[in-house]
């Protein structure tokens, strides 16, 4: 009977790990994605209901208060969290999974010690890898979510002999690791370990600035995946081995996209802060141009976009600030009434999440066929009669295609510039995210429609109707 259950486990272990790997495949994809998530979401409930089934598990009564204070939580944020603070609640909730897999390695260890009075060196060698990544990957993301949510300083945190501590911190850490692997039956070194791998988390992430801490929250998301797949190891769990592989891998993949959208490499976000002072048009070195700037009123805005044949709409961190989506498809509705070619161009790091452009319109019903990713939307700047700029600035900003001496330069942007006109909706002439003066407000084929955006494009949609 034991032998039947056990394959059927495996088994389905097997088809949910098949329905993971299908998921994520169609999470590459907007249309696809609403079902991947609900095919993944099967996968992670027949893996659970597997689980339950084994025989080797004690006490079913503390199972279920987890499953229903876990259900509960997650329900109640998916409604309750804004699009905006998406990152910061992926944050928590890979800190969430790096604890439960320190645990995990932590009970293993002693539950091991207990039975056998000491620890096989394989299983010691797991845990200790188990209790690094998960106890950096736990202190890491509530860092990273006190950042995001502005519970403590977003500014990069330093102190004095900081590497050489850190360096002395590490230098104990290998030096206990041997020690343990040599001397099993010692589960104060064991604690010990536990507590400088806590340690590690804060002081990874505490030197880095809160605009790049959703680049740190996609990489703990993967170290998340590495220490489930580790735990897998000392449970004999293929299902976690496998699911924190994908996890890992995905997590990385995902992280490594961001910093080629921004063309930084990781090292750079990991170890040089970026973001703080403003630097002028021109770059670092602040070259001089004429920084005179048109400003439009929304009447003038709604004739220009209204009469145009081609509209290209380029959202930004703004619009998911201001929750302007839905008015955007209002406006862009309008316009496609009047006979005006409406477009989206999708820059892949615009807003502060991967993707977090493409959620935000889908959430506003805007049909996939819209939306166009930055290679493909930048062939046809030259023949488009408006670009419409809601409260995006770096992704647009030329200096990253023309000036060797900004900091963003080589990063992809969309030709904005190369349009017959720009129009931008911003509240000032503030920086955005990467703290660079944009030359493209201060073009010639630029206006500046000035407010915040969800006034502007209401007023937008107002006036447009009355042509
Ligand atoms: P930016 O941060 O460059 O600019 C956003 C602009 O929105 C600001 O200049 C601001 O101007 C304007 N804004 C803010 N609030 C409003 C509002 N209520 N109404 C209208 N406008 C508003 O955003 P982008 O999307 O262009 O670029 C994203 C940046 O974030 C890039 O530098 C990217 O590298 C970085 N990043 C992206 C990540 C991702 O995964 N997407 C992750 C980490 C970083 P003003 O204050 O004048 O209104």
């Amino acid at each position: 009977m034991n032998t039947y259950l056990n394959t059927g486990i495996e088994l389905a272990y097997l088809t949910a790990a098949a329905l993971f790997i299908l998921g994520l495949k169609k999470l590459g994809s907007p249309a696809t994605a609403r079902n991947g998530n609900f095919l993944a979401a099967v996968g992670m409930l027949i893996a659970i209901i597997a689980t339950l089934l084994n025989q080797s598990v004690l006490d079913y009564e503390w199972i279920l208060v987890g499953i229903i204070a876990g259900s509960l939580i997650g329900a109640i944020a998916a409604q309750k969290v804004a699009m905006t603070d998406m990152p910061q609640m992926v944050g928590i909730f890979n800190g969430v999974g790096g604890a439960a897999s320190s645990l995990v390695a932590v009970g293993e260890f002693w539950r091991l010690l207990d039975a056998n009075g000491t620890v096989p060196l394989d299983a010691t060698f797991i845990a200790i890898l188990g209790v690094l990544i998960g106890g950096v990957t736990l202190t890491g993301s509530l860092l990273a979510f006190a950042k995001l949510q502005g519970l403590i300083t977003g500014s990069p945190v330093t102190f004095p002999f900081q590497q050489p501590f850190n360096f002395l911190l590490l230098a104990s850490f290998l030096a206990g690791s041997v020690y343990l692997l040599i001397q099993p039956a010692n589960p104060a070194i064991f604690l010990t370990l536990t507590t400088i791998s806590l340690l590690f988390g804060a002081l990874f992430v505490l030197p880095i600035g809160g605009g790049d801490m959703p680049v740190v929250v996609s990489l703990l998301n993967s170290f998340s995946g590495l220490a489930a797949s580790a735990v897998g190891f000392i449970l004999y769990n293929n299902m976690l081995i496998v699911a924190g592989a994908l996890v890992g891998a995905s997590g990385l993949i995902l992280t490594q996209i961001m910093c080629k959208a921004m063309n930084r490499p990781l090292t750079n976000v990991l170890f040089g802060a970026f973001g703080g002072d403003s630097v002028a048009v021109g770059g670092a070195g602040g070259a001089e141009i004429d920084k005179t700037y048109r400003s439009i009123d929304s009447e003038e805005g709604a004739m220009m976009l209204g009469y145009a044949r081609s509209v290209v709409i380029v959202p930004g961190y703004g619009m998911a600030v201001a929750q302007a989506q839905h008015g955007v498809r209002e406006l862009a509705a309008q316009l496609e009434k009047m006979g005006v070619d409406v477009k989206y161009a999708i820059h892949p790091v615009a807003g502060r999440m991967p993707g977090h452009m493409n959620v935000l319109l889908a959430e506003a019903n805007v049909a996939y066929d819209r939306l166009y990713d930055m290679d493909d939307i930048n062939t046809e700047f030259e023949r488009v009669d408006v670009a419409l700029v809601i409260g995006a600035n770096d992704v647009v900003n030329p200096a990253a295609r023309n000036d060797n001496s900004s900091p963003i330069y080589g990063m992809p942007i969309i030709d904005v510039d190369k349009a017959q006109h720009a129009i931008v909706i911003k509240r000032s002439m503030r920086t955005g995210f990467a703290g660079v003066d944009n030359e493209l407000f201060y073009k010639d084929k630029t206006t500046m429609l000035f407010g915040s955006a969800q006034d502007v494009v209401s007023k937008l949609v107002g006036e447009v109707k009355q042509l």
